[in-house]
Formats: structure tokens, sequence, C-alpha cells
């Protein structure tokens, strides 16, 4: 399988390529030249499977020949493995028509764990055979750090810093960040916003100064190979809705549009995916590009759904890319366009591509609460702000009640319990999993929102090429 870049000037990398690749280094995002498809006969088949067993089938055609079946095989066994719950992504049903598929099972307790688990394991995998060190850089809305950190913490072939806004992470977020004291990570609270973190993020990828003298890796969802995992459990949940003959519809609290994103793909692979509702907060630029064909930056409001603060949204990239005809020289001009103004319109044929299978809705504070409020008296259970969001918009949609509905929840109720009270009076516990977490010793610095500081801090720490 090769890859190419959205912006079109990148060469074409192989999987092994993009994975320790991370963006392109013409600035745009890695994707297959062309999807792969299953016969329906070959979704049948799939039903039943276990999850690492299913994770083989659908990411195959992806990994191509940078990896065995066998190794492929026995990476998933491992990444699955540390899960606690013994379906991985298990579905629960509301009511006739609302499905919650529960994300949260992982190590960190939020979806990122699903795709980072497998990410460390095919890091390590290919620094090994390339005896090659890697630099991973990123910047976290709360939940991609922790699930990073857990996944390479004491790992040899790598390093990783990662940015997160000081004070616009939850207690528990921070914690399960700054609480791990292996040498090789690098816990940056940052002055500013998510966005203004991950600017910086990519401005790293393009600066020669730090590409020539590291190897610079990316963790956060434009890495394709974590796009490539979390296409795993939208087989697995419409697999049990029974797919392929019944058409299944999706709700996805949405920040970066890679989780989501993700259940873009599994529609181009031949699953019967009828509709994918895209949920944000009130940080609501990407309601605003689908309805209304204005993808403009506004200013990011702190809400009780942190992960979903965020007004830039990378992988929309792949979407206008892919759904606009696949034109990367259009696609530069038009992403040279937003990152000089924060603004920019969709083309008609973007807005056309993206309406066969996009819906939206913008959700406030007061939706989620009562969300929240209804999962917890109408059904028992106890759901958290992001995954509330999604909820509200799935009961919101409209569609026909034969059409069973997933909410993706996206994260465990107790890594926002603050909140969570608040709306439903009930205080979630944390998993015995994540241990002592509050008496644990935190380590991390503090820096100022200003670029040179950032690659400087990285630069005197990082592990440089030979
Ligand atoms: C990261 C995150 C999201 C948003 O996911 P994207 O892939 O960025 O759209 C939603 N909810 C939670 C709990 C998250 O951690």
């Amino acid at each position: 399988m090769e890859y190419i870049s959205t912006r079109g000037s990148a060469p074409a990398l192989d999987f092994e390529g993009v994975t320790l690749a991370g963006l392109a280094n013409d600035g745009g995002l890695y994707l297959p030249r062309e999807w792969p498809r299953f016969s329906e006969g070959e979704i049948a088949a799939m039903a039943g499977l276990p999850y690492a067993e299913l994770a083989v089938r659908v990411m195959q055609p992806f990994v191509g020949e940078s990896l065995s079946e066998s190794e492929l095989r026995a990476l998933c066994a491992q990444a699955y493995g540390r899960f606690a719950h013994a379906a991985v992504t298990p579905l629960k049903q509301l009511d006739e028509q609302q499905w919650l598929l529960e994300l949260f099972h992982g190590p960190t307790l939020a979806f990122k764990d699903v795709a980072l688990q497998l990410l460390g394991l095919l890091f390590e995998t290919f620094l090994t055979r390339s005896k090659d060190h890697l630099t991973i850089v990123g910047a976290t809305s709360g939940d991609t750090g922790s699930a990073a950190i857990d996944a390479v913490a004491g790992r040899e072939r790598i390093d990783i810093f990662m940015l997160h806004p000081k004070g616009r992470v939850s207690d528990v977020q921070r914690r399960q960040m700054t609480t791990v004291l292996a040498p090789n990570v690098h816990n940056i609270a940052i002055e500013g916003s998510f966005d203004d973190a991950q600017a910086m993020v990519k401005r790293i990828f393009r600066d020669p100064a730090m590409t020539a003298r590291f190897n610079i890796g990316a963790v956060n969802s434009i890495n394709w190979a974590r796009l490539m995992a979390q296409v795993v459990y939208y087989f697995a949940a419409a697999l049990q809705l029974g797919a392929p003959r019944r058409p299944v519809a999706f709700s996805v609290p949405t920040g970066n549009f890679g989780d989501v994103f993700a259940g873009y793909v599994a529609a181009q692979m031949g699953l019967p995916i009828t509709q994918l509702i895209v949920a944000t907060n009130i940080n609501d630029i990407l309601h605003r590009a689908l309805s209304e064909g204005d993808y403009s930056a506004g200013l990011v409001t702190p809400t009780a759904a942190p992960s979903m603060d965020i007004q830039v949204s990378s992988n929309f990239e792949r979407l206008l890319f892919d759904a606009g005809g696949r034109d990367g020289s259009a696609m530069a001009a038009q992403m040279a366009g937003f990152e000089a103004t924060k603004a920019m319109r969709l083309t008609n044929a973007q807005r056309e591509g993206a309406a066969h299978l996009f819906s939206s809705a913008r959700i406030d504070s007061a939706e989620m609460a009562e969300a929240m409020l209804w999962a917890s008296t109408a059904c028992g259970e106890i759901i958290d702000p992001h995954t509330a969001i999604g909820l509200h918009a799935a009961r919101a949609s409209g569609l026909s009640k034969d059409i069973p509905i997933v909410t993706l929840a996206t994260a465990h109720p107790a890594k926002f319990r603050d909140a969570v009270e608040q709306a439903t009076g009930v205080c979630p516990h944390l998993p015995d999993r994540v241990g002592d977490l509050f008496a644990r010793e935190e380590a991390f610095c503090e820096l100022p929102g200003d670029y040179d500081a950032v690659a400087a801090f990285i630069a005197g720490r990082a592990v440089s090429n030979s």
C-alpha cells in the first residue's frame, strides 16, 4: 500500500514510512493512494471474530508489506490484551435505537488508547529494525498525551515531548501524564490553547533546523496509523448490529476530526454506514463547515468537554482532499489561504462530497448536561461530557427508527468527575487500573507560548540522529 500527501508534493511512502513520518514534509497529511474495499461476503465472514483478530483483517490491507500477517497478529494480541474488557470495545444498548460503544477500557480511560497502544508497538518494531531513534513531539487537549505516554514510557529508542495547554486539562488528565516519571517522558505545560500547542508541533515538523538533527515522529491523529486502528471498532460495532445486511449510523463527539474520519474510512471500505453525525461542543468550526461551508476559526472557549475545545481540526483536510477530488496542489493552495487568514470556504465539490455521509450538530453545555442526566435516570448509565455531546446529537438526529445509532463513548466518566457529578449527582469512581493517581509525584516544566523556547527545550534534551 502506498500513501500520498494531501498537499501533493511530499514523497509517497509505504506504511512503515508514514507511521514514522507522521506529518508529510509538505505540511500535508498522508492517505492511502486508494481505499481498499471488502465485499459483502468478506464483511459477513468477520462477524463474531475476537477484537484482535478483526483488527488484523481490517488493518492488513493498509499495512501491506510492512509487516507479515503473523507480526501484525502478535502486535494486535499484545496491544488489545491490555484492555480491561474481554470485548475490548463493548457495545451497550440504551433504548430501541440508541447504543453506546465503550472505547474507554484501556489503561488511560479514553478511546485514544485503542490506537496508541498499537502505535507504541509499531514504533518499537520499526525502530528496532532500522536501529533508529524517534523524537515524538505531540500536543494534547488532554487524552492523547496520557495515552501516548503510557504507550511509549520506558521504550529505549523513543523520547516523547508532550505539550498540554496549561490549566486547561482536568486534574486526572494532567496527573495521568505528569506522574509517569520515566526518563524518556517530557511533559510541557504551555501558555495558550490546544490550537496554539498544535500549531507549534506542526511547525517543528517543518523546521529544517529540527528535522535535520532529529527524527521527529507524531502521535496525534495526523499520524495515519492512529486512524487506521480506529477503523476497526466501527466494524466491530456494525457487525454486532447486523452489518453487512443492516445499515448503521454513528454519532461521534469530535474535535480534531480523527475519530469520525476513521468512520468515513470504514464506509469507503464497504461498511454500510448511512450517516456519521459530527457532534461538536460550542467550539463549532466543524458544524459551521459542514452545515454552511464556512471553515473559519474563532477563539477557543474552554468547556467541560476539554478534549473537544479545538478550532482547527487537522484531519478535516483529509476529508476535503478525498471528497473534493484529490487535487493536491489545489488543497495546498486552499490550506495556505486558511493558514494566512484562519478562514476558508469549502468548494461545492467538497460540500457535496461530505454531505453524502456527514451531518453535524453543535451541542451547548445545557444540552450536554441533559444527555448525562437522561442516560443516568432513563438507562442507568453514567457517561462522560464528551460522550454526552455525541448522545445528545444522536437523539436529536431525526433518523428513522429502524436505523440503530451508535454513539462513541470516548472517555470514562471518572476522567471528568466534577462535570458528571454536577449533571447527575453521581460521583464516578476511578477504576483500580489507574492506581493511586492522586498520591504520586508529578514532574513537568512550564514554558511560554513561544516557538523558540519550545524548540530549544526539545533540542537540548532529544537524541540526535546518527
Ligand atoms: C480526543 C477526544 C475526542 C475528539 O476526538 P477527535 O479524534 O480529536 O475528533 C473526543 N472525546 C474524547 C474523550 C477525546 O479524548
